[in-house]
């Protein structure tokens, strides 16, 4: 399958003043694990993340890329690898289809490496995640990490249905290997 995975929340822990450098990229227990384990299957995985931060200029680019570097060390240290990371830098305001709830980037995600949205799962921590998936007909995963738990207590749209519900990325990995979808 295709697995996209947000990012904040997902596979590192949410912060409300965003990721703005390495340092506070502090990634959620066995989530860099279950990205192993997952290309261990041979599952293509590719992380989609609204990153604002870049539109609102609070960090550039090239401070996006040593957040990144430092995942992807993290990755390689337990055999893990990100096929892909794709960025929708919009400041809110200035919304652009790519950025979630937008499906902009899972489409472009699903044409990269040629899976159709039966084949693609997204796993999110936030409403907006659950929608692009929806509008993507990808099938879609929440975790109860990051705002994850706030986004189940404050009720799922009955269109986004059917949503399966992790722990977090390990447990959403167990459903993948699994074969539920
Ligand atoms: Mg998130």
């Amino acid at each position: 399958m295709l697995v996209l995975l947000d990012r904040d929340g997902v596979i590192n822990e949410d912060r409300a003043d965003f990721v703005k450098s390495p340092a506070e990229l502090i990634f959620i227990p066995k989530a860099l694990e279950a990205i192993a384990r997952l290309n261990g299957h041979g599952h293509k995985l590719a992380v989609v993340t609204n990153q604002s931060c870049i539109g609102r200029g609070i960090i550039n680019e090239d401070q996006l890329d040593s957040i990144h570097g430092k995942l992807r060390d993290a990755l390689a240290k337990v055999a893990g690898r990100l096929d892909d990371i794709i960025i929708a830098p919009d400041a809110p305001w200035a919304a652009t289809e790519r950025r979630k709830p937008g499906p902009g980037m899972l489409i472009e995600a699903m044409r990269k490496f040629n899976m159709l949205p039966a084949e693609t799962v997204l796993i999110g921590d936030s409403e907006r995640d659950i929608e692009a998936a929806k509008s993507a007909s990808c099938h879609r995963i929440l975790v109860q990490t990051g705002k994850g738990r706030k986004t189940l207590a404050d009720g799922l749209k009955r269109h986004l249905m059917p949503v399966h519900i992790a722990a977090d990325l390990d447990e959403a990995a167990n459903f993948i290997l699994e074969g539920r979808f």
